[in-house]
Parts: structure tokens; C-alpha cells; sequence
């Protein structure tokens, strides 16, 4: 490994130590950059990767609301502005129990090179709460997103900071959220993305990332003589990633067998009923387990990490961080799997990418494959500066053509600086070289 990357590696262990999620991000982009930093000796001088992994401003702030029983709760809620070289930052929030600092921090250090990647003028950054949408009323859920509103408000704007959905936070979050920005600030602008269709939302922002990782695993297959046609598929989650890459991976002739949520799966053998998948989850916001209810033939088991032993050629992991460890890549490896797209961030841990990539299994590492939801969250900015609304199928071509050119452009890099098929370094390399350059040019920053 390239000494000075060793040592602000170092750095960031002890200096983050408390922060494993952010150490781990840090450590699989920062080895992979190796090549790149031993070809860049002006770097060093300019200190650039330790400006790179310290964020430009860290907001960190109470967000008190009434329950319905007219209790008073607290949580915190967080928003990272990691870094603006390339363009205001953008990156979702999310909404679950386990946010803190670390988890925020690192899916902000990846959002940067997922937005470069895109090709598309945004920097990058994350937030959210610890507050737990689950079981709450409607009301609820506006009182917390109006005191969250309350405070991010002066940090955000269209030109400055352009939050949008993660975890917990879909279409009705995004309404109550932007209700509470315009009626603080007085201003109508694209400020939020995700939006609703009657309010300067964008056609097919829902569909995006789920789409968007079926369009790169194909074009990823393609390159390496395989399609999804007839093959099986496993896809982890039953939010809108893993609903809309169901959908897709579906429609491109694969059969989705199993789906989830956080407290077990669905196996299916004739192949999930989507639309029982999103009566459950998008209508009535239920459990996954209602599914095997509904649908003879089905099974349910308690457990989320269980989908995995599941034998399938294809593997969506669509939930969370570090969902798949080295045991279960093991079993996937076992079971046949050929092909590991990411739809989730991090889904992986370094152990179980290190199985995959050494059993040779085609990797299509989260922030290039989940690349077409920010992709067309900027759609949606251009859509509202323009006051423009373009078609569905407008939108849908163009995220298929910023998917195809997001896995040429990491191809090329792994073949030019790492090892042909490293879509993982191919990945961090392709993302890095743009936010480097626009750094080195902006001065000491
Ligand atoms: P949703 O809230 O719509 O769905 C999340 C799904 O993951 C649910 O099925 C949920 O189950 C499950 N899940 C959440 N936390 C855990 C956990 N700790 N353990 C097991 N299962 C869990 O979120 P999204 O679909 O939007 O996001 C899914 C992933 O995709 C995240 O990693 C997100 O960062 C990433 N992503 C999302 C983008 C977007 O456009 N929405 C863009 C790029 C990446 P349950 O309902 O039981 O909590």
C-alpha cells in the first residue's frame, strides 16, 4: 500500500476509533486508491486525502416533538456536508433507530464518489435521525419532520445543500418536509427531491435505484457474455430499492425468489408476487411475513440474514450495511451465486467482498450499481430550475444511459489502474479522479 494512504489511514483509525462504519468506508476506498496516489505525488503536498475524509461541516442538532399521547420525545438528527468540489452536496436522510455520527459520516464519505460518478454536477452528503418512523401515526411522523425541518432549514438550499429519501424516508416524509421548508423560508424551490409528482417532483425518481442497479448489473453481465434471462434471483429488503430492482431484474427475465425485511424472508419457489410485495409494504405499510399469509406455496422464516442461504445465480442485497458477511458470501459462493450487485450502501463487508472477488462472482459495488437514484434526484433539480417536467420514459433513458456510461467509465479504471473486472477499485478510482482534480484546482480548502 502506498505510504502516504497508510498513514492517514492510521490517522483516521485512531483519531475514529468509536467510528467503525466510517473506518471501514474509509479503509475499502482509501486501499483501493493506492495505484492513483503513487501516480499523484502532488497529493501528498496538498493534503489532500486527509481533506478528503474530514467532513467540510458536520450539523449536529436536537429535534424535540409531541407524540400522540402528548409526550414530549427527543432525538437527534444529524446532517454532514462532506464535500462541495464538484457541486452542492446531496445525499439522503435517513430515518432509523441504529444513526449516529459513524454511519452517517460513512455513507456521506461514499455519496462524494457515487455523485461523481454520476457525471452530474453534485456534491456530497448525508443526514438523518434516530428517530424510528415504525408504528408511528401520520401525525407523528409530520410533528418530527417539522421540528427536523425546523433546524436543517438555514443549512440547506437549492444551490447549497439538496437533501432526498434513504431508509425510512420515502414520498410521505419528503411532503411533510418540504410543507415545513416552505412555509419557514417562504421559497418554492427544488430544495428536496423525491418529491410528489403534483409538487415538482420527477416521473420515475421512485423507480430509480432499484431500476438503476438492474440496468448497471446488465450492462456489467453483458461485458462478461451473461445475461439475467432465466436466471434466479435473491433480492434482501422490501423498501423501494429492493421493490423497483425486483421489478426490473423481473422484467428482464430473471425470477425474483425471495425478499425481506429486517425481521425475516419470503422464499417463493414460483417466483414473488410483486404486487402482493407492494400491497404489504407500499399500501399498508405491514410486515413481510404477511406475504407467505397471502400467497400458497410460500414460506416465511424469521431472521433477515437467512435469504442467503437461498441458492440463486443473482444477489440483490437491497436493505442495509454490512448485511452480508463473510459466512454468508461463503454459502452464496457455494450455492452457484454468479452475480452480486449492491443496491444497498455497504451491504458488504470487507471480508465477504474479498469472497466474492476471489471466487470470481461478478461485483457491482453500491456506489456505481446505486448510483441511479441520486442520478435522477439531479434530473430532478435540472427538471425544477427548468420548471420543466419531462416523461417518464425521458427520464428512464436517460438514467439507463448514465447507468451504461457509470460502469464503462469504472471498467476502464480498473483496467487502467488496478485489475481488469476490480469494479470495486474500477469504482473508487473512476469516482476519486474528478473530485481530486476539481480539489487540486480550488487551492487549500
Ligand atoms: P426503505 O426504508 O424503503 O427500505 C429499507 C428496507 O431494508 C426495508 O425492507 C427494511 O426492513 C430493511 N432494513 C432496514 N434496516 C435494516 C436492518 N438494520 N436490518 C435488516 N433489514 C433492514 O429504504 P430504501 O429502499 O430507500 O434503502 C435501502 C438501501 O438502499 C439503504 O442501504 C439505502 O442507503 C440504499 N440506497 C437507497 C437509495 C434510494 O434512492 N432510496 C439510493 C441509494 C442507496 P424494515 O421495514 O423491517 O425496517
Amino acid at each position: 500500500m502506498n505510504a502516504y494512504v497508510q498513514r492517514v489511514l492510521e490517522d483516521l483509525g485512531k483519531r475514529y476509533g468509536d467510528q467503525p462504519e466510517f473506518v471501514q468506508a474509509a479503509t475499502e476506498i482509501l486501499t483501493t486508491l493506492s495505484p492513483v496516489v503513487d501516480k499523484h505525488p502532488e497529493y501528498e503536498k496538498a493534503g489532500l486525502l486527509e481533506r478528503y475524509v474530514e467532513p467540510e461541516r458536520i450539523v449536529i442538532f436536537r429535534v424535540p416533538w409531541l407524540d400522540d399521547r402528548n409526550q414530549v420525545q427527543v432525538n437527534r438528527g444529524y446532517r454532514v456536508q462532506f464535500n462541495s468540489a464538484i457541486g452542492p452536496y446531496k445525499g439522503g436522510l435517513r430515518l432509523h433507530p441504529s444513526v449516529n455520527l459513524s454511519i452517517i459520516k460513512f455513507l456521506g464519505l461514499e455519496q462524494i464518489l457515487k455523485n461523481s460518478l454520476t457525471g452530474l454536477p453534485i456534491g456530497g452528503g448525508k443526514g438523518g435521525s434516530d428517530f424510528d418512523p415504525k408504528g408511528r401515526s401520520d401525525a407523528e411522523v409530520m410533528r418530527f419532520c417539522q421540528s427536523f425541518m425546523t433546524e436543517l432549514y438555514r443549512h440547506i438550499g437549492k444551490d447549497v445543500d439538496v437533501p432526498a429519501g434513504d431508509i425510512g424516508v420515502g414520498g410521505r416524509e419528503i411532503g411533510y418536509l418540504y410543507g415545513q421548508y416552505k412555509r419557514i423560508t417562504g421559497l418554492y424551490e427544488g430544495v428536496l427531491t423525491g418529491k410528489g409528482l403534483s409538487y415538482g417532483g420527477s416521473l420515475a425518481r421512485k423507480e430509480a435505484t432499484g431500476y438503476g442497479l438492474c440496468y448497471f448489473i446488465q450492462a456489467m453481465m453483458k461485458r462478461n457474455g451473461l445475461t439475467p434471462e432465466g436466471m434466479t434471483a435473491v433480492i434482501s429488503g422490501s423498501g423501494n430499492v429492493a421493490i423497483y430492482a425486483a421489478e426490473k431484474i423481473t422484467s428482464m427475465g430473471a425470477r425474483v425468489v425471495a425478499m425481506s425485511d429486517s425481521n425475516g424472508y419470503v422464499y417463493d419457489p414460483a417466483g414473488i408476487r410483486l404486487d402482493v410485495v407492494k400491497d404489504i409494504k407500499e399500501v399498508h405499510r405491514g410486515r413481510i411475513r404477511e406475504y407467505a399469509e397471502r400467497v400458497q406455496g410460500s414460506e416465511y422464516h424469521e431472521g433477515f440474514r437467512g435469504i442467503w442461504t437461498i441458492p440463486c445465480q443473482i444477489a440483490l442485497p437491497c436493505s442495509t450495511q454490512n448485511e452480508i458477511n463473510e459466512e454468508s458470501a461463503r454459502t452464496l459462493v457455494r450455492n452457484g451465486v454468479k452475480v452480486v450487485g449492491e443496491g444497498a450502501n455497504m451491504p458488504s463487508t470487507l471480508e465477504a467482498t474479498k469472497v466474492f472477488q476471489d471466487a470470481k462472482v461478478l461485483f457491482g459495488p453500491a456506489k456505481a450499481a446505486n448510483a441511479g437514484g441520486v442520478a435522477t434526484s439531479a434530473l430532478e433539480m435540472s427538471q425544477n430550475s427548468l420548471r420543466l417536467a419531462w416523461t417518464f420514459q425521458e427520464v428512464d433513458e436517460r438514467l439507463h444511459t448514465i447507468m451504461t456510461d457509470i460502469f464503462d467509465k469504472v471498467a476502464k479504471a480498473a483496467e487502467e489502474y488496478a485489475e481488469s473486472g476490480d469494479y470495486v477499485a474500477g469504482a473508487n478510482i473512476a469516482g476519486f479522479l474528478k473530485v481530486a482534480d476539481a480539489m487540486m484546482a480550488q487551492g487549500v480548502v
